[in-house]
């Protein structure tokens, strides 16, 4: 099952993974970093909201869960997540990259999933927002910009 914080330590880079909490089921962003240092945020941005379950939760307890999470990904969507049908150009979303397919890679916004081909930057793992475009006869992401947190964040 899925660890966020070894997947962060082995890659070697920041994870913000947008999907559900594991208590509450509300849409909530896991912060890893690979160093270690982890928190669930409620919303993006200042001052960085930390999500009430985690503040007053098991703070020790790893994100895994052996039902609420599909198991074929290693970054924690939610099990039964639907794709998404309903895209059109210009839409704009912001989602996590949670797994690379070939040409394609597949995206989780907590909500849906969509499979779509990454006009730049993104890697597994990290949050990306962009607008929705053709790209021949398949959907595209043309990416905005890289969803990062500040360093001090974890600090
Ligand atoms: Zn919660």
């Amino acid at each position: 099952m899925v660890d966020l914080r070894q997947l962060a330590a082995e890659l070697g880079y920041s994870l913000l993974v947008r999907t559900n909490c594991w208590e509450c089921s509300c849409l909530v962003y896991l912060l890893a970093k690979p160093d270690g240092g982890f928190v669930i945020l409620d919303d993006l941005g200042p001052d960085w909201p930390v999500h009430p379950c985690y503040q007053h939760g098991n703070r020790n307890r790893s994100y895994r869960s052996l039902h609420a999470y599909d198991p074929n990904y290693r970054v924690p969507i939610p099990a039964n997540i639907k794709w998404n049908n309903t895209l059109r150009v210009g839409q704009r979303i912001c989602a996590t990259i949670v797994k690379v397919d070939g040409r394609k890679s597949i995206l989780c916004d907590g909500k849906y999933l969509y499979r779509l081909l990454i006009r730049g930057p993104g890697r597994l793992g990290e949050c990306i927002e962009g607008g929705i475009m053709r790209i021949g006869s398949q959907w595209g992401l043309q990416v905005i910009g890289l969803i990062e947190c500040p360093d001090e964040l974890l600090q």
